[in-house]
């Protein structure tokens, strides 16, 4: 996304006389050359004349003075200088007030890389040395430290979140208000809690996230959390390496010896979603199973993982793997390639390609259906995938012949 587009938008409402910039996020990505993934617009004009200025528009919340205008087919979010009222609950405020000047809308924002605004001749509005202190690399507040976070406690997060991603660090002050009012984010909704955490374990310095969330107390309200962040603190580096944040998720579980059950209980503290809670806690078995440890490869025996776990996750597994290996690249090398031969190599792969079926087994060895078909038929798979049993109706009804007798012996 460039500002470009967005800048028809600042030009219409100059032309009637409005005043209007880009404000918080693009801004600052803009200054700092990073990719500007959203672009909010700030004007003294009123959403009454933001909507009469710009028909294709949706009033996303007019309550809060935003409207979103499309431009070529995207949306930008217009929104009127305003403060806040009333904090209530360590939350953000469920009134405002719109206002006629800049600076007092750059006021209400949270930290002064944050706190600046830009016209379409790409001037900085910058009243709280929002630029001086990129150049510094510091996340600090605006204004006072302490009132800033009791107004909102989402704002002790995102401020660890921002460290990461940009590599900077929390000024003095701030990360001394941070400390007192840490446990204030116990009043936060967890949803949000998650995506700020999943923003920051997705950033390029997550062992900076993780260092913070543990130096500033974060999570004393939440002991599981604690913990992780706590144990997991050295290693987090490595999460740079993998790719989804599921694979993120699981090597920081694991990192801090988190059981399968602890790593469950996590999830299900974030309320993360079922599909990504069974995808985390599937690779924490995994990586369990396996037990890598650090820039340690072994071999692995890809087979029955391959049988168990299937090609997807086997191949997020190995880029785990390389993560939990990574400064043993050279020997970690050829561990995907091992996967692939592995699997390859395998005349079958799953229960519907062996050549009989449970019905099939069930007439040939005149057994009632029960719990032992499946059993059978995963280690008739076992032997024909990994031992070199013929995948042929005959050689495996033999074959779950001998398994049954086994077990009836
Ligand atoms: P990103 O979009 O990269 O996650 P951002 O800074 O753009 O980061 P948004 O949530 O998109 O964050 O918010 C846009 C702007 O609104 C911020 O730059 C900041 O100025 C302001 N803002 C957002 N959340 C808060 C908050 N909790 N307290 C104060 N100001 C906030
Ligand atoms: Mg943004």
């Amino acid at each position: 996304m460039t500002l470009d587009l967005a800048s028809r938008i600042l030009e219409t409402l100059e032309n009637h006389g409005f005043e209007a910039y880009y404000v918080g996020g693009c801004v600052r990505d803009w200054l700092l050359s990073r990719p500007v993934h959203d672009i909010d617009i700030c004007t003294n004009a009123h959403p009454g004349d933001v909507i009469r200025l710009f028909p294709d528009h949706v009033p996303t919340g007019l309550k809060h003075g935003t409207v979103s205008v499309r431009i070529a087919g995207q949306f930008f979010e217009v929104t009127t200088y305003r403060t806040e009222g009333k904090y209530e609950d360590y939350r953000r405020p469920a009134d405002v007030r719109f206002v006629s000047e800049l600076r007092l809308d750059l006021a209400r924002r949270d930290f002064t890389m944050n706190a600046m605004a830009m016209n379409r001749a790409k001037e900085l509005q910058d009243p709280f040395g929002g630029r001086a202190d990129i150049e510094s690399k510091l996340v600090r507040a605006v204004g006072e430290p302490l009132v800033r976070f009791q107004e909102d406690a989402l704002r002790l997060l995102r401020g660890v979140r921002f460290a990461a991603q940009l590599g900077f660090s929390l000024e003095e002050q701030t990360l001394a208000a941070m400390r007192k009012t840490a446990p204030l984010l116990s009043h936060i909704a967890v949803e949000r809690v998650r995506e700020e955490l999943n923003k920051m374990l997705g950033s390029d310095s997550p062992q900076i996230g993780c260092a913070l969330i543990h130096e500033i107390g974060l999570f004393a309200y939440a002991p599981v959390l604690q913990r992780l962040f706590r144990e997991a603190a050295a290693e987090s580096w490595r999460i740079v390496h993998v790719n989804t944040l599921p694979q993120k998720w699981s090597l920081l579980l694991y990192a801090a010896r988190f059981t399968v059950e602890e790593s469950k209980a996590v999830c299900q503290l974030l309320k993360m979603s079922k599909r990504e809670t069974e995808a985390i806690v599937g690779l924490v078995e995994l990586l369990r199973r396996v037990q890598p440890k650090w820039d340690a490869p072994e071999t692995v025996e890809w087979g029955q993982l391959l049988l168990d776990a299937g090609w997807d996750t086997c191949e997020k597994l190995a880029v785990i793997l390389q993560g939990c290996w990574w400064n043993r690249q050279e020997q970690a090398h050829s561990l995907m390639q091992a996967l692939a031969e592995k699997y390859r190599a395998m005349p079958v792969k799953t229960l519907k390609e062996l050549a009989v079926t449970g019905l099939d087994l069930q007439v040939a060895l005149q057994k009632k259906a029960g719990e032992w078909i499946v059993r059978v038929l995963r280690a008739l798979l076992v032997q024909t995938a990994l031992h070199g049993l013929p995948n042929t109706p005959e050689a495996l009804i033999e074959a779950a012949q001998k398994e049954v007798a086994q077990d009836e012996h």
